[in-house]
């Protein structure tokens, strides 16, 4: 009976093992598929990760390297900029010691060389006569002084203050109401038309001798020679600028009186020579110089036969119509 009961228990047992080890077994297959597949997903996350990670960080180098790229133009430009204001130092500098060429370093030379007034107007009345005497005070500046004040002309006297020569003519033309204008201080060609220096340098020693003695400051100048001559071909544009430029007026002539064709020169062709101008308007070389006595002696004559035919007299000043040789016309000529 007992054996009966048991083996009659046995089978109630046996189903549901059967079921749970079906179940269990279904729960792993299933939650093992779902792990390695969350194992994949975690996997691929993380490459994922490692993608982004190493993206961003190209992104930090990219940055890190426009940075020092930004670094480097802005050192450059700092560079250039100091490069720029050596540079204008330099060019300042030039312009001090006279290298740059709008401003050589003659323009500094002379600080008082400067005409005390300078003037342009067009003074040029009809009919005039300006005489006008080169190369004095000579022997013979008190005799064409005496005929000037007894004609009551007045005239200008291109002067020439070589060592030695007389202060006191040259007071005594200034005293008498004449223009005093500058000549030269050697007469020397070579020297003076050697360099724009080296005009200056004479100019400037016969401007002090005539401030200093007579107390005028002189305005007016003749080139000796004239503007164009033999010698100033390679200076003569230069020195006319810088001349110009200080506030001084040139002269040169438009009749000569051919006093210097000869040491001393016939008087009566000196007349001649004078009284057969044309011009309304007559800027007249003549001489004061030591051989030229027979200028002095001419003078007389020429005054005469000039107010004869109803020409007047003047001084040449700043102011007056300026007469000058033409360069180009001239250096056509004497190549
Ligand atoms: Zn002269």
């Amino acid at each position: 009976m007992t054996e009966q009961r048991r083996s009659k228990k046995k089978p109630s047992f046996a189903a549901p093992l059967a079921l749970l080890l079906v179940l269990s077994l279904a729960l792993t297959g299933f939650f093992g598929v779902r792990l390695s597949r969350a194992k994949a997903d975690l996997a691929a996350l993380d490459a994922r990760a490692a993608e982004l990670e190493a993206a961003l960080s190209a992104g930090d180098t990219r940055l890190e390297n426009l940075a020092a790229e930004n670094e480097t133009l802005k050192a450059e430009l700092a560079a250039s900029e100091a490069n720029a204001a050596d540079l204008q130092a330099r060019l300042d500098a030039k312009t001090l010691t006279g290298l740059d060429p709008d401003h050589p370093s003659y323009m500094d030379k002379y600080p008082d060389f400067y005409a005390p007034q300078p003037l342009r107007a067009d003074n040029a009345p009809e009919n005039t006569v300006y005489l006008t005497f080169d190369d004095g005070p000579s022997i013979n500046t008190d005799a064409i002084l005496a005929t000037l004040a007894e004609q009551n002309v007045k005239a200008t006297f291109f002067v020439v203050t070589m060592d030695g020569y007389s202060k006191e003519r040259l007071k005594a033309i200034a005293d008498a109401g004449h223009t005093v204008a500058m000549h030269s201080k050697t007469h020397s060609y070579r020297t003076i038309y050697a360099s724009v220096e080296g005009f200056l340098d004479d100019m400037y020693a016969v401007f002090c001798d005539i401030r200093d003695v007579t107390g005028i400051t002189p305005t007016l100048f003749r080139f000796p020679g004239g503007s164009i001559n033999s010698y100033d071909h390679l200076t003569y544009q230069e020195i006319m600028a810088e001349m110009l430029r200080r506030g001084f007026v040139p002269f040169d002539w438009n009749v000569s009186s051919g006093d210097a064709t000869a040491a001393t020169v016939d008087k009566d062709v000196i007349v001649n020579n004078v009284l057969a101008l044309s011009a309304s308007r007559a800027i007249v070389l003549m001489h004061d110089g030591y051989t030229k006595t027979t200028t002095a002696e001419a003078l007389p004559e020429i005054i005469a036969g000039l107010k004869a035919r109803g020409y007047t007299f003047d001084a040449l000043r700043p102011d007056s119509k300026p007469v000058l040789f033409q360069y180009i016309d001239t250096v056509r000529q004497n190549p």
